[in-house]
C-alpha cells in the first residue's frame, strides 16, 4: 500500500528548532518534547555515573554516552554505530527521520527504522550514561544479510558500507513510493524533511538523499592514452575511500600515493576509442567533489594469493588531527578534523576486536561495546600502527572518520 506524503510532525519538531549550529539543539527539542519534565526530576534521581563524574562540568548538555551490548562478537557493530552516532549531522537527520515515520500506520520495519529508533532510545533516554541493548537492530541486519549471520568475526569497513547503502535504498524505495502515491495531493514529496519537486517530472537525476548529503564525494577518473593524448574522464561517486596503506607512512602520503599518476603499460594497456587499439596510457584519481564526512578505510586486510586467505597489516600509518584533502591543480582544497577512529584490535584478519574512539565537545572518549571511558587526545597515537611487524601493539587505526569544517 502506498504510504502518505510525510511531514514533519510539528509538535515532535519545532521549524526553529532545525538549526544545526549547537550540538543537537534539535535534538534537545526532540528530547524536551517527550520527557522534557522527567529530565528534570531524575537530575536530582540515584547514582551519578564513574564517566558522569570524570567529566563534571565538561559533559556536554544535552549529550548521552551509551555503551551497546554485544551479542557475541558484534562488536564490528557496535563500533560503527558509535562513530555514526556522534556524526552528528546523520544523527540529526536520523532523528528526524524518526519523528517523521512515527505517523501512525507507518509502522513497516526495516533496517533504517531499527536504527533510528536505536538513536532515539539513546538521545531521548532520561540518564546520560548507561547501556543499551541493540538487539532489535543486530537482528534485523542478520535478517537482511547472511554475512552478519553467523557469530563470526566480522569486518567493520564492510559493516558500514552494507548499512549506508541499505539506508540509501530504503530511502530511495519511499521517496518512490511516495512520488507515485495517487494520494499524494501535494506537488513535491517528502523524503526525510526534504523537500522534492515534482512538478516538472522530465528531470531523472539520482535522488540525493541526506546519507548521500553527508557522505558522498565524487571522483574523477582520468586517463590519457599516451599515443593520441586524449583525456578520456569518468565521474565516480564514492561514501568513503579505501586507502592502501604503506609501513611507516601517513595518511597524508598514502592519500598522495592514492591520487599519484599511473602507467597503464604492458599487460595492463587501455583501449582508447580514439585510437581504435589497446595503448599505453596515463590514469589518475581526482576529486570533483569532496564529501561533507570524509571515511577513510586503511586497508588493513589484505589477501595473500599463496596462502588464500587476509593477512592483517599492522603497518604504523599515521593519521593527522586536522587532514587537507587536496588533489593537484584542482580547485578542490578541503580541510578536516577528525572526529572518530574505529580500532581493529589483534593480529590477525578473521578474529580479534573493535573499539571506537569518538570526539564529543572537547574531549575524546573510548567505546569499548558496554563500557565508555574518557580518554586523552594523544591516545589516539597508540593506535597508528607498529614499526615493526610482531609487536607487542595489536590495535590498529582501520576506518577514520573525518568532519569537514569551514575555511577561516
Ligand atoms: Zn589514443
Amino acid at each position: 500500500m502506498a504510504k502518505p506524503a510525510r511531514s514533519p510532525t510539528a509538535e515532535a519538531l519545532p521549524a526553529a528548532e532545525k538549526s544545526r549550529s549547537a550540538v543537537g539543539s534539535g535534538l534537545r527539542s526532540l528530547a524536551s518534547a517527550a520527557s522534557g519534565f522527567l529530565d528534570r526530576w531524575s537530575v536530582v534521581g540515584t547514582g551519578v555515573s564513574r564517566l558522569e563524574k570524570t567529566l563534571g562540568d565538561q559533559f556536554p548538555e544535552g549529550e548521552h554516552y551509551f555503551g551497546l551490548e554485544n551479542f557475541g562478537n558484534t562488536c564490528y557493530c557496535n563500533s560503527v554505530l558509535q562513530a555514526l552516532y556522534y556524526c552528528i549531522p546523520f544523527r540529526e537527520q536520523l532523528l528526524e527521520y524518526y519523528a517523521n515515520y512515527r505517523n501512525p500506520g507507518d509502522a513497516e520495519e526495516n533496517l533504517l527504522t531499527c536504527l533510528a529508533d536505536l538513536f532515539a532510545q539513546i538521545s531521548l533516554s532520561k540518564k546520560k550514561t548507561g547501556v543499551i541493548s541493540p538487539k532489535r537492530f543486530v537482528h534485523r541486519v542478520r535478517k537482511q544479510n547472511e554475512l552478519f549471520r553467523s557469530n563470526m568475526h566480522q569486518d567493520a569497513h564492510e559493516f558500514l558500507n552494507f548499512l549506508l547503502n541499505e539506508i540509501v535504498d530504503i530511502l530511495e524505495k519511499e521517496f518512490s513510493t511516495v512520488k507515485d502515491s495517487p494520494e499524494s495531493t501535494s506537488p513535491g514529496g517528502v523524503a526525510n524533511g526534504e523537500v522534492y519537486h515534482l512538478a516538472n517530472e522530465v528531470r531523472r537525476e539520482p535522488l540525493v538523499t541526506w546519507v548521500h548529503k553527508n557522505f558522498q564525494g565524487i571522483l574523477t577518473n582520468e586517463t590519457k592514452c599516451l599515443m593520441c593524448e586524449t583525456v578520456t574522464a569518468k565521474d565516480e561517486t564514492f561514501l568513503d575511500l579505501s586507502i592502501d596503506i604503506e609501513q611507516n607512512s601517513s595518511l597524508t602520503s598514502c592519500l598522495k600515493s592514492f591520487f599519484s599518476t599511473e602507467i597503464l603499460n604492458a599487460e595492463d594497456k587501455f583501449f582508447c576509442d580514439n585510437c581504435c587499439s589497446l595503448q599505453e596510457a596515463q590514469k589518475r584519481m581526482k576529486i570533483k567533489k569532496a564529501p561533507q564526512i570524509l571515511v577513510i578505510h586503511l586497508k588493513r586486510f589484505k589477501f595473500i594469493e599463496q596462502l588464500s586467505q587476509h593477512k592483517k597489516l599492522s603497518y604504523r600509518v599515521v593519521y593527522p588531527m586536522e587532514l587537507k584533502l587536496s588533489s593537484a591543480s584542482d580547485d578542490v582544497d578541503c580541510e578536516y578534523s577528525l572526529f572518530a577512529v574505529v580500532v581493529h584490535v589483534g593480529n590477525a584478519a578473521n578474529h580479534g576486536h573493535y573499539v571506537s574512539q569518538i570526539k564529543s565537545g572537547d574531549h575524546w572518549l573510548s567505546f569499548d561495546d558496554d563500557s565508555v571511558d574518557k580518554i586523552q587526545e594523544s591516545t589516539l597515537q597508540t593506535f597508528y600502527g607498529s614499526s615493526r611487524e610482531y609487536s607487542g601493539n595489536s590495535d590498529h587505526g582501520y576506518i577514520l572518520f573525518y568532519e569537514s569544517v569551514a575555511k577561516s
